[in-house]
């Protein structure tokens, strides 16, 4: 038995790439597809637009981390001496 795409059928030598999963295979040509159905979907389904989609950037959530941190270091800020007394 010869290993086949499951979507569309083709076997694995008209085929680039077969990729194998749990319950049979997929080639390169449907994953290509797929990839786009699923593309034109997400826009479809909510405008939304993947490429300017909002993210937040590493540097941007560390530095909203580090308005915590700053104010831990005040919290432990270093001992101070009593005023004379
Ligand atoms: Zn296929």
């Amino acid at each position: 038995m010869q290993d086949k795409c499951s979507f569309c059928g083709r076997n694995r030598d008209d085929v680039n790439l077969l990729i194998a999963g749990a319950n049979g295979f997929i080639c390169d040509e449907c994953v290509s597809q797929a990839y786009d159905i699923v593309q034109e979907e997400m826009r479809s389904k909510s405008n939304l637009d993947l490429e300017h989609l909002e993210i937040k950037k590493p540097i941007e959530i560390k530095e909203f981390l580090d308005q915590y941190v700053i104010g831990q270091d005040a919290a432990y800020a270093p001992f101070t001496p009593s005023k004379s007394g």
